[in-house]
């Protein structure tokens, strides 16, 4: 077993969970803090006092490069560990690291009730939620993150156990420290990597181990190029394989294709025993994700997205469903998938428009964190081009865009919270798509076109720089997208936005920009945003 470095705010839990952890799986235990107290023979508060936290930070470092030499063990990190110099990527060569997710106020409240001196407490309210909001932009990067909110540390330790032992269970070890959606016993791994396709049999068979038969549910233009890949590598798992293909499009997403293909999958001798594995983009993932949560009353489901919006967004967090004519996806059901597998190379032969429409979404995580900003750039021109030639950049970001939609679907599988901030941008770009009328833009063109607008409303709320807006403008034209929003600011578009989902009475639930990693929900009047946005 590798070392488990857990990291996390103040409070969180770190070095009760470690010790449980280290009891259930019987391995060392080691507290960073205790252990920099024993080597200066100072406690933290005196060593902060002496030295500064710059001497503290330097202490800290070293006691966790120390702890990373030696034996393989159970760490429970401070605060500050994970966001200074390369600790983090030191502690993600070493071992698995595991964010412990708490909000900022059960955090002060458990800090409040506790004997433990905490130096960096004496600062403000606003200093101290600033800490928290830069903290947090680190700790998302941590492949596995689970809530300690209202659990007890055993019940963390039994959350992190599942969700490690979901990744462990692939057939290639380094796999075991893939981003996961940590979901208790329905955790599941998300492996993002060049060339991977043809060894998607035997980490179906490793996740699946009972599975007998499997149905693969793609389109008319995803099996043609990837289907016998995918079928040798899972009949030479020793897997019974059928499939059944739709045509491509959104199309598809509706009743009578979801029906025809349950009787298809029926009449093929699938049986509660069997899984379906999802090839293609969001369309077939959502189709086929809805299909394996009705068929037999709900069956396993390997999500193989092969878009660069499935792998970043659709394949991740189990929203399934179909259209009807009165809207997109309202029939459907929250259906996870037992495992996410994204070759990138699939990427170049999707085409550049489906490409260029992903950055819609890419830029809206790099506003969501914004420390992947600087990769969101690096890639734009790479991806947007006529011909693509994946490299680490691409597989980096799109294994980056997963473990952050992993880390907000684990800390809310439903969107009761904090899921609701991936809905950034898209008041304004259904309203656009709407208008527009579904198919003539691509989601992620519409999507681009609501981030500009969600810019704008921003800073006229007073919430963000007048620069934020171009700079997003900047790298959505980098990647080829339409960024100008003046056609669509009318009051017959701009009507649309009063049908959102998220509406409630005469608000809406309104994600709003602060800065680059700096999101946040408002409840705004739909009257006051159509003004916003109209106002010249
Ligand atoms: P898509 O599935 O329609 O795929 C786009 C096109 O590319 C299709 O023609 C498809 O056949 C083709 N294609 C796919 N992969 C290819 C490849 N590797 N090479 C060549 N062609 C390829 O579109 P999408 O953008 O992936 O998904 C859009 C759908 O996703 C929408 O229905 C949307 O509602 C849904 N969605 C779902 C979620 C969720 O959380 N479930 C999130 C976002 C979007």
């Amino acid at each position: 077993m590798p070392s488990i470095f857990l990291i996390g705010f103040m409070a969180a839990g770190k070095s009760k969970v470690a010790k449980a952890l280290s009891q259930q799986l019987i391995m060392p235990y080691v507290d960073l803090d205790t252990l920099i107290e024993k080597d200066a023979g100072q406690s933290v508060a005196q060593i902060f006092a002496s030295e500064g936290e710059a001497g503290f930070r330097h202490r800290e470092s070293q006691a966790l490069r120390s702890v990373i030499a030696g034996r393989d063990s159970m760490v429970a990190t401070g605060g500050g560990t994970a966001c200074i110099g390369d600790n983090l990527q030191e502690m993600c060569d070493a071992g698995v690291v595991v964010h412990l997710a708490t909000s900022l106020a059960t955090a002060l409240e458990r800090a409040a009730g506790s004997s433990i001196a905490r130096p960096l407490l004496a600062q403000s309210a606003s200093q101290i939620e600033s800490l928290y909001r830069d903290r947090a932009s680190v700790y998302r990067r941590a492949p596995i993150s689970v809530s300690t909110e209202g659990r007890s540390p055993e019940e963390v330790a039994s959350a992190i156990r599942a969700a490690m032992d979901s990744a462990a269970s692939l057939p290639d070890t380094k796999h075991a420290r893939a981003a996961v959606v940590a979901l208790g016993e329905r955790s599941y791994p998300i492996v993002v990597e060049q060339g991977c396709l043809p060894a998607i049999g035997p980490a179906l068979v490793a996740r699946l181990p009972s599975v007998k038969r499997v149905a693969i549910v793609s389109d008319d233009n995803v099996f043609p190029l990837y289907g016998k890949t995918v079928k040798e590598s899972l009949e030479g798992a020793g897997l019974d394989v059928i499939h059944a293909t739709v045509p491509p499009g959104e199309a598809s997403k509706e009743i009578q294709t979801y029906a025809n293909l349950c009787e298809s999958l029926i009449a093929g001798g699938l049986d509660r025993s069997s899984a379906i594995v999802a090839l293609g983009g969001g369309v077939v993932g959502d189709l086929a994700g809805f299909v394996a949560a009705s068929l037999y009353r709900g069956m396993p489901v390997v999500q193989v997205p092969t878009t660069l919006l499935a792998m970043t967004d659709s394949a991740i967090g189990g929203k399934t469903g179909i259209n009807t004519k009165q809207g997109k996806n309202l029939i459907g059901a929250f259906w996870q998938p037992s495992l996410v597998w994204a070759d990138t190379n699939t990427l170049t032969t999707l085409s550049p428009r489906e490409r260029r429409a992903a950055f819609g979404e890419l830029v809206k995580y790099a506003l969501l964190d914004g420390e992947l900003w600087d990769l969101v750039e690096r890639v734009a021109p790479k991806v947007c081009g006529q011909d693509l030639k994946p490299d680490s950049d691409l597989s980096n970001l799109v294994r980056a865009c997963a473990t952050l939609k992993a880390g907000i679907v684990s800390a809310d599988e439903r969107e009761g919270g904090v899921r609701a901030v991936l809905n950034l941008g898209h008041t304004l770009a259904h309203a656009i798509e709407v208008h527009a009328g579904y198919g003539t833009l691509l989601h992620g063109e519409a999507v681009a076109l609501g981030l500009l607008g969600t810019c704008r409303v921003s800073y006229r709320l007073g919430l963000c720089d007048q620069g934020l807006e171009s700079e997003v403008e900047g790298v959505l034209r980098t990647a080829g997208l339409d960024t100008d929003l003046k056609p669509w600011l009318k009051a017959e578009v701009l009507d649309h936005m009063g049908v959102d989902k998220k509406r409630t009475g005469s608000k809406l639930r309104f994600i709003a920009v602060h800065n680059l990693g700096d999101v946040r929900q408002r409840d705004i009047e739909l009257i006051e945003l159509t003004g916003l946005l109209l106002t010249d």
